[in-house]
């Protein structure tokens, strides 16, 4: 394997903690050749990033890879290709991203950001301790979905119901809000799942998506083992509204993988999610195709499958109301939206929310309901 250098050296098996496997190596071959070192990037602050090489963590200038688009600008997560020596050590390329979290920001010139990049499990935190907001898991299985990851809800706080039937129940719920996705209740108090948590992002890159109070926190801390966390305060964005200077750390997990700490992600927003929207919503897509008209629109026309499910009871009308719902706040944000940006964003990951599409069939056919 001469063209897979750090597939037989040592160095790999140092940057193999943080993520790194074959294909990488195989795309960054080129670069090798020209005597760069690979590294991870686990921060990134104004004009410099933190790079875990092949000779440890180091700060890079990243003023190369610094492009006008910002959806190609460096982020926490990226595989780099790294000076070996200068003061400071310039980061000369990027490697291509498998996933991509990105957010639209509120500013008038809608613009993406990147979060963070080479996700694979996307976990979503939602706390029983309060009233299940089946809309708002759904947004983030469609955040989850569109950036290529694999969703993963985790039910937080089950301690607080005590009840294993109206657990279940709950649980229930969640699964039917996110077919193709694993639904797992945890407690930090009892320890109740935290091992089935741990054993599923030991491979790959994890973050963390949910809103405040659904125990993002505590979920990070149990994983790592410390209260590493707590310095990531929420300062991503100041009074004003302007972004400041933020943190994202990429910490290894000791049980194995990695794991993007992303404050920016608390405030979702879609960006041209259309297929994650579709992914969420697939049994209504399903439904669709039933439909006697192509472009039906599911409002009064004649021989709509979708209506016809609703007044069967076999689909809840809150479903198509919620995406409904996400479907005109995804069309708003394609409005604003630079259609080039787009292009760039979708390039590469339409094939990933393919194969999860056919992921998820697989997993529904398996599952005895
Ligand atoms: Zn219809």
């Amino acid at each position: 394997m001469s063209h897979l250098p750090f597939h037989t050296s040592t160095p790999q098996h140092t940057l193999a903690a943080y993520g790194w496997d074959d294909g990488y190596a195989a795309d960054f071959a080129p670069y090798a050749e020209q005597g760069l070192l690979p590294g991870r990037v686990v921060r990134v602050d104004r004009g410099q990033a933190d790079v875990f090489t092949t000779d440890g963590l180091i700060r890079a200038d990243t003023a190369l890879v610094t492009p006008h688009d910002p959806l190609r600008v460096i982020c926490t997560g990226d595989w780099a290709a790294v000076e070996p020596a200068g003061d400071p050590q310039l980061i000369r390329a990027l490697l291509p991203r498998r996933t991509a979290f990105v957010r639209s920001t509120s500013s008038k010139r809608s613009e993406g950001q990147i979060l963070a990049a080479n996700v694979d499990h996307a976990i979503i935190a939602v706390s029983l301790a309060v009233e299940l907001d089946l809309g708002r898991i759904e947004r983030y299985l469609a955040l989850a979905w569109e950036s290529g990851a694999q969703p993963l809800v985790v039910l937080t706080k089950a301690d607080l119901v005590p009840d294993p039937t109206g657990l279940s129940y709950l649980v229930e719920d969640v699964e039917t809000t996110a077919p193709g996705v694993q639904v797992l209740a945890v407690s930090s108090e009892t320890g109740q799942g935290l091992d089935v948590l741990a054993a599923l992002v030991a491979d790959g890159t994890s973050v963390l998506l949910g809103a405040s109070g659904a125990g993002k926190s505590t979920l990070a801390n149990t994983l790592l083992g410390a209260d590493v966390m707590e310095v990531q305060a929420a300062r991503d964005v100041d009074g004003k509204g302007r972004h400041t200077t933020t943190t994202r750390n990429l910490l290894v997990l000791p049980g194995g993988g990695v794991l993007i700490d992303t404050p920016g992600l608390r405030g979702v927003g879609l960006w041209d999610s259309e297929a994650g929207v579709g992914q969420v919503f697939s049994e209504i897509a399903e439904l669709a195709e039933q439909c006697r008209f192509h472009d039906c629109g599911h409002g009064a026309e004649p021989g709509c499958a979708v209506l016809a499910a609703i007044e069967d009871g076999s689909l809840p009308e809150r479903r198509l109301e919620s995406w409904r719902k996400l479907m005109r706040e995804n069309q708003r944000i394609v409005a604003k939206t630079d259609a080039r940006l787009r292009q760039e964003m979708l390039r590469g990951w339409k094939q990933l929310s393919v194969e999860g599409r056919a992921n998820m069939a697989v997993k529904r056919g398996g599952r005895a309901r």
